[in-house]
């Protein structure tokens, strides 16, 4: 909503409801943005330290360890900690978005446990209110935090029912593992049926990615993500699309889903998925021929 936020995102019809030119940051290629040969880290590294590259030493990175709207792309742990060394060697803050993909999303409470990252900032929204209020807050080391109470604020800000939820959440959910098994558990149920119903469908040209309970299929045929979304909706099903070409069906169920109701779902993308596919008339004919 805000101008600061807008020229970070990478969405260009998000960007145009701006109205005027997005300023202060620069988007650089994500992991494996120009595929697997390129290490987009040493672009990066080569643009900062040359002083003739055109661009200015930034004072942070803002980054997603999964890019969630933009297609469900997964940041390797190499490149995240090579995108760490990188700030610590130029003295820039390293700020992870964990607003769609923390919470334990991907299993444990943040996306990148265990790898190794120390996050200058983290960015936190969404499921942290543990209820579906609105919340979201920001982490920032003490060292960092130059702000007074209230400073950067407005009316609606510090919803109280939503900190009451989120720290019930937390106690609830983060006491023990057992959220992080649960989810890990039906991580693995919707990962094997992703691929099932790839193998299903082959013509479909279907890939799984993802991590944890943020999985989809991308299809090379992009229509065929929109179409199965609008035809699982008519079977009740709510389930979204992303990335660019909306060529990605994403599955973002609750963490606290039961087995049965997943099994359900996923039931009704595999039903969604063959009629998609009938609808738009793709046999294996065509998709031979290319
Ligand atoms: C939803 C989302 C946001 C926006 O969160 P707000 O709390 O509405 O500001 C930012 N980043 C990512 C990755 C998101 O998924």
């Amino acid at each position: 909503m805000t101008l600061g936020s807008l020229a970070v995102t990478g969405n260009a019809f998000k960007r145009s409801g701006a109205g005027l030119p997005l300023s202060y940051s620069d988007s650089m290629p994500y992991c494996h943005y120009f595929g697997p040969e390129v290490d987009t880290i040493e672009y990066l590294d080569r643009l900062i330290s040359d002083q003739g590259s055109g661009v200015d030493l930034p004072a942070g990175v803002i980054v997603e360890t999964i890019q969630a709207e933009g297609g469900i792309n997964v940041a390797e742990r190499e490149w995240l900690l090579g995108l760490q060394a990188l700030c610590r060697k130029y003295d820039m803050l390293l700020i992870i978005d964990d607003i769609q993909v923390g919470c334990g999303r991907t299993g444990s409470f943040f996306s990148f446990d265990d790898m190794g990252l120390d996050p200058d900032i983290i960015c936190l929204s969404k499921s942290i209110s543990g209820y579906g209020l609105p919340l979201a807050i920001t982490l920032i080391k003490p060292e960092h935090d130059i702000w007074e109470p209230g400073e950067h604020n407005g009316t609606f800000r510090g919803h109280n029912l939503a900190f009451v939820t989120a720290k019930r959440a937390l106690e609830l959910f983060w006491s023990n593992e057992r959220l992080q098994k649960q989810v890990e558990a039906k991580a693995d149920l919707v990962g094997k049926a992703l691929r099932r119903i790839c193998n299903k469908f082959p013509h479909a040209r279907g890939r799984v990615k993802g991590r944890g309970l943020l999985q989809g299929i991308e299809f090379e045929h992009a229509e065929l993500a929109t179409t199965a979304s609008r035809i699982a909706f008519g079977k009740g099903l709510i389930i979204e699309t992303s990335g660019p070409e909306s060529q990605v069906l994403k599955l973002l169920p609750p963490l606290t889903i039961s087995e049965q109701d997943l099994k359900k779902g996923l039931e009704i993308i595999e039903h969604s998925v063959g009629e998609a596919i009938a609808e738009l008339g793709i046999s294996p004919k065509q998709a031979a021929s290319g």
